[in-house]
């Protein structure tokens, strides 16, 4: 693993899940790293108490909170851009609401949160959007809000690493497939299904997520850019 001691890394949606296992594998590599969180304080809590990581509650739905947030974490190294949610269902019956607020935190927070940390962040820095393997395949019905935002931040990752590339920032996404989070349990009504579609029949642990962000965060990652790396168990192939 890389040392990343004196590195300043922010995490959007570090609480729970994938972003609390990048907070872990950062904190344990040597970095700074301050993390957001909105809706579970207590989650937020244990993890800064555990790892040494600072909390700040921003909800990613909200423009102006997110912006402050991102600003006030300074001239960072890396941004991982993680937080998301998940809203599955018929479109013609999905709540027009609830699917504006999946495109607020899945999309419009991204765009702004990428180009605020780009205003402030250090040459040769890192952002890296977490995606999902949707953003490139639809295997069922119900995914189509979803799906749409995990396409989209493939073009905000691929325009963001043209703006910021001469200074030597990378901008990449990463797409898991099903990873066993509180958003989509392993042991889950769904777990069986998203099995048969994958090469390797399991889902992936958050730190086999957080491992690859980590490798494109490094110095060794210096030359990849606008990139979508696929870590879903050969599902998308
Ligand atoms: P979880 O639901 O387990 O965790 C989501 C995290 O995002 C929490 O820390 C949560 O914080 C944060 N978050 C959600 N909404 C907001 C918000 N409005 N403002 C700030 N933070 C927010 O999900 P995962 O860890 O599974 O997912 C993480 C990312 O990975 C998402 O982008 C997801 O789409 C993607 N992904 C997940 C897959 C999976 O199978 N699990 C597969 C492919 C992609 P809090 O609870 O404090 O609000």
């Amino acid at each position: 693993m890389s040392d990343f001691s004196g590195k300043s890394v922010m995490v959007l949606g570090g609480s729970r899940g994938i972003g609390a296992a990048i907070v872990r594998h950062f904190t344990a590599a040597g970095a700074k790293v301050s993390f957001s969180y909105s809706g579970s304080p207590d989650a937020a809590a244990a993890v800064a108490a555990e790892t040494g990581a600072t909390a700040v509650k921003a909800d990613s739905a909200n423009r102006d909170e997110l912006i402050a947030a991102v600003a006030g974490a300074g001239a960072l190294d890396i941004m991982v851009i993680n937080a998301g949610v998940a809203k599955m269902g018929d479109p013609l019956t999905l709540d027009a609401d609830v699917v504006d607020r999946l495109i607020d935190v899945n999309v419009r927070a991204p765009y702004h949160a990428g180009v605020e940390a780009g205003r402030r962040m250090n040459d040769n820095g890192r952002i890296v959007i977490i995606g999902s393997v949707n953003g490139d395949r639809v295997p069922v019905a119900g995914l189509t809000a979803y799906a749409l935002s995990k396409s989209a931040v493939q073009g905000i990752g691929r325009g963001l690493a043209r703006d910021f590339g001469a200074r030597g920032i990378t901008v990449n996404m990463v797409q898991p497939g099903p990873v066993d989070t509180d958003m989509n349990p392993a042991e889950g009504p769904l777990a069986k299904m998203l099995h048969g579609m994958m090469a390797i029949p399991r889902h992936a642990h958050a730190d086999e997520i957080a491992a690859l962000v980590l490798f494109l965060a490094s110095p060794a990652a210096a030359m990849i850019t606008g990139t979508t790396q696929t870590i879903d168990g050969g599902m998308g192939i």
